[in-house]
């Protein structure tokens, strides 16, 4: 996969189709399904490109490079930034400043953080919970136990606004995957009857959003489909 700017321009168009086919197979809204555009280590030339093609949400997974990107682009005024790394408590005041969201929370620390440093002036910052789904021990994440009482203390938070869950499953070689995107769909539900704001599932990427869109995905994070394979 070459990334000139046609063709990432023709990725973002043939993701799209896949991703309005696959929900219309689920029976779902096509337009159901949001797209992430993850451009972790790609260049901003890349990402004009991408929104040159009309693009508008991009993803990022380190808070330098991150707000780098955001600053170098500040003239795309449109643009939705959203943080997906993890995120260590010395880096959540840039985060805070410079995206639109994140979706990475697994602790009520890094949440506080994040509201007490986001200016009342900016949107509340859309957050995620990232949940464990599959308790790998590499990656990070609440587990199920957890999960209803750190949104409990988000939704209490001034200047976050949640929105629902974000998981990485392990690959379905792994035992993950259906089951995994079942599970989550599952804690989607519990959470949204809950609190009426939660509209988002983010699961899904290169490799695997049909099946995360099967089970019901609103968000998917896109990386090497878009911008070809990353060297780091
Ligand atoms: C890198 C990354 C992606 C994109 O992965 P691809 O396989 O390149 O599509 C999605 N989500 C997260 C959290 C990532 O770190």
């Amino acid at each position: 996969m070459t990334t000139n700017a046609t063709s990432v321009a023709d990725n973002i168009a043939r993701i799209q189709q896949q991703l309005q086919q696959a929900a219309t197979t689920a029976k779902r809204n096509p337009h159901s399904v949001r797209l992430i555009a993850v451009s972790k280590t790609k260049p901003t030339a890349l990402i004009e490109q991408a929104y040159q093609a009309g693009q508008r949400d991009f993803g990022e997974n380190y808070v330098q490079e991150g707000v780098d990107k955001v600053q170098q682009l500040a003239e795309l005024t449109d643009i939705c930034w959203h943080f997906i790394g993890p995120l260590q408590s010395n880096k959540t005041k840039d985060v805070a400043a410079h995206f639109d969201w994140v979706q990475s929370i697994d602790r009520l620390k890094i949440a506080r953080r994040l509201s007490d440093q986001r200016s009342p002036e900016l949107p509340p910052l859309q957050v995620l919970i990232q949940v464990n789904i599959d308790d790998e021990t590499t990656k990070s994440g609440v587990s199920e136990a957890e999960l209803m009482p750190l949104a409990e203390a988000i939704d209490a938070l001034p200047n976050l606004e949640l929105r629902g869950l974000m998981a990485i499953p392990a690959p379905a070689a792994n035992s993950g995957q259906p089951t995994s995107f079942a599970a989550m769909h599952g804690l989607f539900l519990k959470l949204q009857a809950q609190y009426k704001q939660v509209d988002t599932l983010s699961m899904g990427m290169s490799d695997d959003m049909v099946a995360a869109i099967e089970h019901g995905s609103t968000m998917v994070r896109i990386g090497t489909a878009i911008f070809g394979a990353r060297s780091a």
